[in-house]
């Protein structure tokens, strides 16, 4: 039966409409704390405005939306119903009455034999006898469960919205993207209360110079180079961030890792899909970009740095050892020096050997066949179907929460399916971020002018290629003058091709 038709009868029998009231102390969402006191005022109000006899106010106390405990009052309302103590049920929320898309079927098949009809102080009416009214019921109890911040439906849903669209609600805009459209729109200055013109901008369409920048850095991150180089090349362009102050390494990096770059919504920390603005980076390059900032075994590039070539990569030879060798300047001496970590005495100058070293893998690289020296693309890796496949298991989680929110699958089906899911994306993104990884080789072999080449790199660079290619192994040196009349033992510089 019907809501209305109930309703007729009810009033065709001269009497007011019956309904319940129920409460439920929890600690959801949607009115944490929420006294009963409060939910039972303002269902009585609602009752009040409407003209019907509350007969009954049940009320449970839960902690969790998610737990499984029996309510009893709620099941003693559901046996009144039933029973026809009356046809309508009052509550503060939807998210009040039903925990899981279980009790909410269970819910609109009663309502539905029964011709109950469900009014919330914050939702308004629902009508579970009607297809429409059953499918708000269910994406308000997905959505509820999706939602974890204290803020309406409504507001979160076109918050999602906006940042799927790319909308940008004023204040600095993303470095990357707000091409003016020539249009202006009044705004009224905070203090003064002055009215100014200030420009409309186009936030799907990206400025040509900062979506560039925004490249070149995840490239330079793919070959080997470090945030610093970055940052040292966007000073020489004279790019600034969007509050027109200089972008510091801490600000780089975080340019680097947003999902932005790769035309990739956000909302509330999590990736929500495809946005509709232009993408800087292909999402291969950003998924790599990110797998190698993130690395934790990745040297760090804050502090510092090294300065020398050689730094940390060329090796002690001193039996025994395994530590590195840093450039320091020691006493006296005004000639930084290469020396063992763990103070095997004997600096070697460091000019010298990274001048040494320089020419024997420019050297090396200029050679006819060096081409044979860059690394095949990963074996069996197809960067495309990858992609695919990363693209079909974001709809399947999409997709199971929507099977959940419809009460089609259970809180621990949901649970299991997303979690398999989700260990298959990790797997796959980062399968994507080996073969996006660039071998910083690419660009130095097979050029006319390797020299030029090498010394074009920044630093960050060399010292990639310098660690994929070449072993440094420092012996001890010999003491006193050399045969060729120096004081420097290039016998005692051991070097290993690694490839
Ligand atoms: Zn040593």
């Amino acid at each position: 039966m019907s809501p209305t038709l109930r309703s007729a009868i009810d009033t065709a029998a001269g009497g007011r409409q019956r309904a319940v009231i129920y409460c439920r102390i929890s600690q959801d969402r949607t009115g944490a704390n929420l006294g009963v006191d409060r939910q039972r005022e303002d269902c009585e109000a609602l009752a009040e405005r409407n003209g019907w006899d509350v007969v009954e106010v049940y009320v449970d106390n839960d902690v969790s939306a998610f737990s499984g405990k029996l309510r009893k009052d709620y099941r003693r309302m559901l046996a009144d119903l039933e029973l026809g103590t009356a046809t309508i049920v009052i509550a503060w929320h939807t998210d009040r009455l039903h925990r899981s898309p279980t009790e909410l079927e269970e819910y609109i098949d009663l309502s539905e034999r029964r011709g109950v009809s469900t009014h919330t102080c914050q939702a308004g009416s629902i009508d579970l006898s009607s297809p429409s009214g059953r499918m708000t019921a269910r994406i308000l109890g997905a959505v509820a469960r999706q939602e974890s911040e204290h803020k309406g439906h409504r507001v979160a849903a076109a918050r999602r919205q906006k940042a799927k669209a790319g909308e940008w609600s004023g204040g600095i805009r993303p470095f990357g993207w707000g091409v003016p459209t020539g249009e202006t729109k009044k705004k009224t200055v905070k203090g003064t209360g002055e009215e100014v013109d200030v420009p409309v901008l186009n936030m799907t369409k990206l400025i040509p110079e900062e979506g560039a920048a925004l490249e070149v850095g995840s490239d330079m991150i793919l070959s080997g180079g470090s945030i610093r180089g970055w940052v040292r090349w966007l000073a020489n362009k004279g790019l600034l961030s969007t509050t027109g102050k200089a972008i510091e390494p801490p600000a780089a990096r975080d340019l680097l890792l947003r999902p932005r770059n790769a035309g990739i919504a956000v909302y509330q920390g999590e990736e929500i899909g495809r946005g509709l603005w232009e993408a800087a980076v292909p999402e291969p390059k950003f998924r790599a970009v990110v797998a190698i900032l993130t690395n934790p075994d990745r040297v760090t590039t804050t502090g510092s740095q090294p300065k020398w070539l050689g730094s940390l990569i060329y090796r002690c030879g001193r039996a025994g050892c395994t530590a590195t060798a840093r450039c320091t300047k020691v006493g006296g001496s005004k000639q930084p020096s290469y020396r063992c970590q763990a103070d095997h005495g004997g600096g070697r100058n460091a000019d010298r050997l990274d001048r040494y070293i320089v020419d024997l893998l420019v050297d090396r690289l200029s050679q006819p066949d060096a081409v044979d020296l860059l690394e095949p693309a990963p074996d069996g890796i197809n960067a495309a179907a990858l992609q695919l496949e990363s693209e079909q298991i974001r709809r399947r989680l999409t997709d199971l929460a929507g099977l959940f929110g419809s009460g089609q699958i259970t809180m621990a089906q949901f649970t299991e399916g997303s979690d398999t899911a989700r260990a298959q994306l990790e797997g796959v993104t980062s399968q994507l971020a080996r073969a996006a990884v660039t071998d910083p080789l690419v660009g130095l072999v097979g050029v006319p002018d390797v020299r030029a080449a090498w010394d074009a790199c920044d630093l960050g660079r060399q010292r990639a290629v310098l660690r994929s290619l070449l072993e440094v192994i420092l012996h001890p040196p010999r003491p006193g003058r050399m045969p060729d009349g120096g004081y420097f033992d290039y016998e005692a510089i051991e070097t290993r091709w690694k490839r």
